[in-house]
């Protein structure tokens, strides 16, 4: 998802790189290529043409920064405008100490039942005591598919019988929260194709009886513009709390997922990844899908620079790149989550990897232990590493010389496989952009 997206984008900032100063036709003309990624993204029309004007109206107020070239400044703003359209801050369901009751709804097939599997094990490796209820009495299968989740991921499962009264749930749920004490009770909902007005009026009924501390309505992000109407829907006949966005691991365009906080009004909790339960959820970070679209490796740069907005040598030359700006890179990508996550993230590479692909990360603080061992002398210029200042930092580090070495091997082989693509590719882009 978002690839088109994110590579149209860039190529239309990418056209303004290396000038010098832009007119205020030049901006036009990307925010309207901008806007046109959008719309064929499928990003809802409204929220698309707000975009483009709160880009421009900021980009042509904006201060000019010194340190940013027009290319990079526009960047920074539409990085901006990108994180504010997904949400802002990143935002988690209210859990209380005890007494949280939340309640699924969406449409059949939306990921309903797996996302509630999902989010049990999700709580429950956080130190949670979660229990499922598989209240689904419409998808026959559904309860079967809940139960043999529940077994798997070892959270009990209390099933809704067919046609029992949303009292007699209550009692039952209540019964098995004294019994076996559970801090966060997830309830399936019966789900169907379509919005369906008897099934709204139960749902609302079960809400009512059960009055859930967060409503979650599950969305599938494959379905477009349509999933939007569907939340609407929800909204206005039961009443939703927050969003949970499925299948983002999908090859749809996106665009509803980059719509749905700004139609709805509500934050979007998660996003689902994969078909699969363990992993397959992910807290939604409005940052960081931003930063993905727009291609990560030169937004770290770029945000770090207009944060520090001072000029100090803006962009570094290739062969200037020392061990100390590795191990910054190293640090803001790690804030970022796991490297393995990491390469997830660039458009294309999940494919490119081979399945279960995990980056060692313990080797990883291990090279770090390296470079933080080193002298800041020393990470700017390897060469002045003799034989026992390698001896010293191994000790430094509690690694070996073997391991010392072979880090400053790489390190210069990098620096010469970059050198070499960034000449194929002519100004280079990436973590180590000219
Ligand atoms: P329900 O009818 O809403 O309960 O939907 P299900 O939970 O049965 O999910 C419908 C289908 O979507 C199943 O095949 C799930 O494996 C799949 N699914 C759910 N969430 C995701 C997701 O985040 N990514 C992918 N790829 N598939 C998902």
């Amino acid at each position: 998802m978002f690839e088109t997206l994110s590579q149209r984008i860039r190529a239309a900032v990418d056209k303004l790189r290396g000038r010098g100063r832009i007119t205020e036709a030049d901006l036009k003309a990307t925010l309207r290529e901008i806007r046109m990624s959008l719309l064929e993204a499928d990003v809802n029309f409204e929220v698309a043409k707000g975009f483009v004007q709160s880009v421009q109206e900021k980009t042509l107020g904006a201060q000019v920064l010194e340190s940013l070239t027009p290319a990079e400044q526009i960047l920074s703003v539409v990085y901006e405008e990108l994180v504010k359209m997904l949400g802002g801050e990143a935002k988690q369901p209210v859990l209380k100490s005890e007494g949280n009751l939340w309640f699924m709804v969406g449409l059949q097939g939306s990921g309903k039942t797996t996302t509630s599997g999902k989010l049990a094990l999700f709580y429950k490796s956080k130190g949670r005591r979660p229990l499922l209820v598989a209240a689904d009495t419409q998808r026959p299968a559904a309860r079967d598919q809940l139960r043999i989740l529940g077994e798997r991921i070892g959270v009990p499962v209390l099933e809704v019988a067919d046609g029992e009264r949303p009292e007699t749930t209550r009692t039952r749920i209540q019964q098995h929260l004294t019994f076996d004490y559970r801090d966060l009770v997830i309830v399936d909902t019966a789900g169907r194709l379509q919005i369906d007005e008897a099934l709204m009026g139960e749902l609302a009924k079960l809400k009512g009886v059960l009055g859930p501390s967060e409503t979650l309505l599950v969305v599938d992000a494959m379905t477009g513009q349509e999933a939007l109407n569907v939340s609407k829907a929800f909204e206005e006949r039961i009443g939703v709390s927050g969003l949970i966005l499925t299948k983002l691991d999908g090859d749809a365009r996106g665009g509803a997922a980059l719509s749905a906080r700004h139609v709805t009004g509500k934050p979007i909790y998660f996003a689902g990844v994969s078909e699969k339960i363990e992993g397959g959820l992910e807290p939604f970070y409005p940052d960081r899908l931003a930063q993905r679209i727009l291609g990560m490796g030169d937004l770290q740069t770029l945000l770090e620079k207009a944060k520090a907005a001072e000029l100090e040598a803006p962009d570094k030359a290739l062969k200037d790149i020392t061990l100390e700006d590795l191990i910054t890179q190293m640090r803001q990508l790690r804030k970022m989550g796991s490297f393995t996550d990491i390469l997830g993230m660039i458009p294309g590479m999940s494919r490119m990897l081979p399945a279960g692909f995990q980056v060692d990360e313990r080797q990883v603080n291990r090279m770090e232990a390296i470079v933080l061992s080193m002298t800041p002398k020393e990470r700017r210029d390897p060469k002045i590493l003799n034989a026992s200042r390698r001896k010293r930092i191994a000790a430094g580090s509690g690694t070996t010389v073997q391991e010392v070495n072979r880090l400053i091997k790489t390190f210069e082989d990098t620096k010469g496989m970059m050198r070499t693509m960034q000449k194929q590719q002519g100004r280079g882009r990436g973590l180590f952009r000219r």
